[in-house]
């Protein structure tokens, strides 16, 4: 008889769908037959300025170094963070991606006698990780499409390990203000851990981001998760972190790999950190791209999400999956929604302003197009 390995499988794992990511450039151009030069991908989220020159010269000289283990306790970048946010580097912990700190979390406070809760349309890695991990996922209905507080503060049992806030969240582009969220703490027993997921916080307006971390002296109970993936510009190297009291910060990184941040990246994130302007550009960027694109969809009578994140959206209508095909099939890559319990909707990230006029114009394409000829089927 041969095994069953899947139903070998941990119960939460063989419930399992695999995270689906934005389709690579080079895959599309091998489909297709195209020159990847001429793809437009605004699919992952991605800082469409390419990276920091910084990062660039301190990866490259990184790279002498790569018989050698990164330093395990990211002295470095540990120390330039803890000058940035002012917060103390024993209350740090590195991770491979935010989504790395996000699942060491999960694993440290969550098993399989416990809940954890989260948003309707949240990013999707909350419940990925719960399920991995074989605790109960405790989904709360969104309100206007973004975190319902008051009804997931209500939610907390006594099983209640962990909650995750996304703010602002991925993929509605919605946002909770520092107010709403200290209201939402105060309504938290203290020993559930809340993990605020600040993916995006680098793109808020003024000193919103600054507010959260004053929370941390009052909610011993919070953990702040940030990565360099996007405003700064790194997807590629995988680095983010946590930030927590330096008890929880103990913890966690018992938890964590540990070597879980490579060198290139510890170097690239370090330096990065110093150039205000890469940040400044980022903003500015995103902020006239996010204007020209609500400004296409207006035009196209089509609503979307208003966003404080580097995408946004839109609602094409139940036709979104032709129109998502019809998109590649002119070379644009955005990301389709549906697995979000978002059907209607497609996910654009904010490019450069002409990569946003190639998406508004695919667009504008498909959606006069009849619905049978898209190229995908
Ligand atoms: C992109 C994203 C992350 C993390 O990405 P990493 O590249 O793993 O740092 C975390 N949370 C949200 C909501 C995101 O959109």
């Amino acid at each position: 008889m041969p095994i069953n390995y899947q139903a070998l499988a941990v119960q939460g794992v063989q419930g399992l769908m695999p995270y689906q990511p934005g389709k690579p450039i080079d895959e599309l151009a091998r489909e297709l037959g195209l020159d990847p030069s001429g793809i437009v991908k605004l699919a992952s989220n991605e800082n469409p300025l390419g990276p920091s020159p910084l990062a660039l010269e301190a990866a490259r000289k990184a790279l002498s170094e790569l018989c050698r283990y990164p330093d395990g306790n990211g002295f470095k970048l540990k120390a330039k963070l803890s000058e940035k946010l002012g917060v103390s580097a024993a209350q740090i912990t590195l991770g491979n991606g935010s989504n790395d700190v996000l699942e060491v979390i999960a694993r440290s406070f969550a098993d399989a006698s416990t809940d954890i809760i989260y948003s309707q349309y949240a990013f999707a890695v909350y419940p990925l990780v719960t399920r991995a991990i074989g605790a109960r996922g405790v989904e709360v209905p969104a309100k206007n499409w973004g975190h319902d507080l008051a009804a997931m503060a209500a939610a907390v049992t006594d099983q209640t390990r962990l909650i995750f806030v996304a703010n602002p969240n991925n993929p509605t582009g919605t946002v909770q203000s520092a107010e709403a969220v200290e209201k939402f703490l105060a309504a938290v027993p203290e020993r559930v851990i809340v993990v605020l997921d600040e993916a995006y916080c680098e793109y808020l307006e003024g000193d919103e981001h600054q507010r959260s971390l004053a929370l941390l002296s009052r909610y011993p109970n919070l953990i702040i998760s940030r990565t360099f993936s996007k405003a700064w510009g790194l997807a590629a190297l995988r680095v983010g972190y946590g930030i927590a009291s330096a008890e929880i910060t103990d913890i966690l990184n018992r938890v964590r790999q540990p070597f879980n941040v490579d060198a290139i990246a510890q170097a690239a994130a370090t330096a990065v950190l110093d150039d205000d302007d890469y940040l400044v550009r980022s903003r500015q960027v995103n902020t006239a791209g996010l204007k020209q694109l609500e400004q296409a969809f207006d035009e196209l009578s089509l609503s979307y999400i208003p966003s404080s994140g580097n995408f946004i959206a839109v609602d094409v209508g139940e036709q979104a999956p032709v129109i998502f095909n019809q998109l590649l099939a002119q070379g644009v890559i955005v990301r389709p929604v549906a697995g979000y319990g978002m059907p209607r909707h497609l996910r654009v990230s904010v490019g450069l302003p002409a990569e946003n006029q190639r998406f508004i114009e695919a667009l504008t394409h498909a959606l006069e197009m009849p619905e049978d000829q898209s190229a995908h089927g």
